[in-house]
């Protein structure tokens, strides 16, 4: 939560906050979740002082806790899905794209990804009765990709007034990965005065994987991934939006995933994305997505169209 700086916890002064930022200690889950020895050490404490600084922690942080399934099924109700123009598609995730939840589009280059993520924003802001959110949307643009013109001939062919569409599509570029999970705390400030019910992050790991080469890097890369994923998670729980994020397959081998038809980000990403869609080219400018480790849908495709007016069957 913004305000809840690791400065406010007792015993902590400046030259601590100092060297508990640059263990990585940056917030106060981190702390709150750390062993006293632990902390003791990379801080130069006392254990006594770590003991005191982690249980402050602990309530200062939302660490969560249990709640009774009546209460989780009562939120659940309030779940609504996107639809994504395509019947096949929408079938396939059980009726749309579903809110509280995160969804992952991954494939190659040119396998629709971002074109999906337009079509996605364009029916965010249609009546929930046409499948839609009755929302603004959020586009986290990490490669430029962004272009308004797409969502002028998805809208027009939807019969929406194009310029209404893109006024509710408030677009962010991400200069590196830091600037990206800082744009979702911004996010949740701008989230108060609107009703963000589609959050775009395209692409999710573009940045990360060219800031964090070889292996020396990869731990401290799926640490920052797995934060800004449950950033994301959090988001959409807040505001019970969709999150779509998109993942390029490593064309070479990753560092240290090699296998080149694995999603970046391995398994931090996999396991935090509540849907991994599996986007493929196919014959005359079809694609094939395909739902990979869904909690509560089978391993299924469905065969969908790229075109001038979006995504279709
Ligand atoms: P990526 O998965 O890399 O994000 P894109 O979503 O940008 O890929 O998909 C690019 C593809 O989308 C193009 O190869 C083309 O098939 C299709 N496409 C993009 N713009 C148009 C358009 N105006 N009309 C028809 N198809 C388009
Ligand atoms: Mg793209």
């Amino acid at each position: 939560m913004p305000g809840n700086s690791i400065e406010e916890l007792p015993g902590v002064g400046p030259a601590t906050a100092e060297k508990l930022r640059d263990a990585g200690y940056v917030d106060l889950m981190a702390i709150a979740v750390e062993s006293p020895k632990v902390l003791a050490e990379v801080a130069e404490i006392g254990e006594s002082t770590a003991v005191k600084i982690i249980s402050a922690a602990k309530q200062a942080a939302d660490v969560g806790g249990f709640e009774t399934g009546d209460l989780i099924l009562e939120r659940r109700k309030n779940i609504h899905k996107l639809t994504s123009c395509s019947k096949a598609f929408d079938e396939l995730m059980g009726g749309g794209l579903e809110t509280q939840a995160i969804a992952e589009f991954f494939g190659e280059f040119g396998s629709g990804k971002t074109q999906m993520c337009f079509q996605l924003a364009v029916n965010a802001t249609r009546p929930v009765e046409d499948g839609g959110l009755d929302g603004d949307v959020f586009i986290i643009d990490t490669e430029n990709t962004f272009r308004p013109e797409r969502i002028v001939q998805m809208a027009t062919a939807l019969d929406l007034d194009p310029e209404a569409v893109l006024k509710r599509i408030h677009v962010a570029r991400a200069f590196n990965s830091h600037h990206q999970m800082l744009l979702v705390e911004k996010a949740q400030e701008l989230a108060h005065e609107m009703n963000v019910r589609l959050m775009i992050v395209d692409s999710l790991t573009a940045h990360f994987r060219a800031e964090y080469v070889g292996r020396g890097a990869l731990a401290e890369r799926q640490q920052n991934l797995n934060k800004h994923m449950h950033d994301l998670l959090r988001f959409a729980d807040l505001n019970n939006a969709v999150i779509a994020v998109t993942n390029q397959v490593s064309a070479k081998p990753d560092a240290f995933f090699g296998d080149p038809t694995r999603p970046i980000g391995g398994h931090i990403v996999g396991h935090a994305a509540t849907y991994r869609l599996y986007l493929r080219k196919s014959k005359g400018g079809k694609r094939i997505a395909r739902l990979i480790d869904s909690p509560n849908l089978p391993e299924a495709e469905a065969v969908i169209t790229v075109g001038e007016d979006g995504v279709r069957d």
